[in-house]
């Protein structure tokens, strides 16, 4: 009882009273101009195991979504000092659970922040009063986005589109917010399910994004099919700790975004994912992956394709049974430059 008495104490003093008070957002202060003349934003999804944390970074200006387990801290924070952060114009934790606003209170202790964003509900954790104490140290107060404020990170609207309502659970408590960037999105989900994302369709927001962050990391509960459907990314980044005992994320969650042609990308599998955009151009880990999603058609148009395999060093034919994963292929124009690159003629397609 005494700790919730502290801390509705502490949230009355630390919310901002207006929601996202739009005038006084020291990053909407950029003119029209600038933000037509630079739409490039990178976004790391940091590998915090099972948690999330993502750095977005715009032309020398910084934000961070979630901010992992407690233990993350010291590698968030260096993570961040290596890229140059040393003022973040908006600090999102998008719910109160630990691996999302774990280390939150070391970042905002390192760091100088001018705004942070939390959803209006509060938690009896030691986690969440860390971050509190933080907040309150600092003489920030946090805004409570409403649902269809807009705000700006150094010119790239920030659309915040959930929760549309308090939930009796943290998960769908989760602020959801799109980053728009030229002509890419980046849409952010938190842990958002099933529920809040039915609400956040029935709003009629324009959900369809280039680069989703999966709700929930890939847990079943979220990543609804009407709601997959109207986002229908191109790319879907899950944040995920290997060997976690939850088992996300689930088969039907990744069959889902499989069967709807995104790409995906895990940091239980790739570590630190960096995607980046021009406002036009997608990369990932500063690889341009959009020929080989589109390069079936690529390879059947050309007569002479061999095809490697990285891992078995054997090379086939086109129409070889057992060529390997597209992941595992490596294209060869003839026999050749197979051979000279070490590769040995599979036995069965003899190529
Ligand atoms: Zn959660
Ligand atoms: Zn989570």
């Amino acid at each position: 009882m005494k700790v919730m008495k502290k801390l509705t104490l502490l949230l009355s003093l630390i919310f901002a009273v207006a929601g996202c008070g739009s005038e006084t957002d020291a990053a909407e202060t950029q003119t029209q101009q600038e933000a037509a003349a630079d739409a490039a934003l990178e976004v790391h999804f940091i590998d915090v195991g099972q948690a999330d944390c993502a750095l977005l970074v715009a032309d020398g200006h910084y934000m961070v979504i979630d901010g992992g387990n407690n233990d993350d801290a010291d590698a968030i924070v260096s993570y961040l000092k290596n890229q140059g952060v040393k003022t973040l114009d908006a600090v999102v934790g998008t719910h109160p659970h630990e691996d999302h606003i774990g280390s939150l209170d070391a970042i905002i202790n390192s760091f100088d922040v001018e705004a942070v964003y939390m959803p209006k509900i509060m938690h009896t954790s030691q986690t969440f009063e860390d971050v509190l104490d933080a907040i309150a140290n600092k003489g920030l107060k946090i805004k409570a986005p409403n649902p269809g404020d807009t705000i700006s990170f150094h010119g790239l609207p920030v659309e915040f589109l959930g929760p549309q309502q308090e939930y009796g659970d943290f998960n769908n408590n989760s602020i959801v917010l799109k980053v728009t960037a030229g002509e890419r999105s980046f849409l952010f989900t938190g842990d958002a399910e099933e529920t809040a994302e039915k609400d956040i369709l029935n709003a009629g927001y324009d959900l369809q994004a280039d680069v989703l962050k999966v709700g929930h990391h890939g847990s079943s509960t979220s990543t609804s099919d009407a709601f997959l459907q109207a986002v229908s990314p191109q790319y879907a980044v899950i944040s995920v700790g290997t060997g976690n005992k939850y088992g996300h994320p689930e088969k039907v969650t990744l069959d889902k975004l499989q069967n709807i042609g995104a790409e995906i990308h895990r940091t239980d599998m790739e570590g630190t994912v960096v995607c980046s955009t021009d406002g036009q151009n997608i990369l990932f880990n500063g690889v341009s992956t959009q020929t080989e999603t589109a390069d079936t058609p690529v390879a059947a148009e050309t007569t002479e394709t061999y095809i490697g395999n990285k891992n078995s060093k054997k090379f086939h034919t086109e129409d070889c049974s057992a060529l390997p994963a597209e992941n595992n292929r490596v294209y060869f124009e003839n026999r050749e430059e197979a051979i000279s690159l070490g590769y040995q003629p599979c036995g069965s397609c003899k190529p």
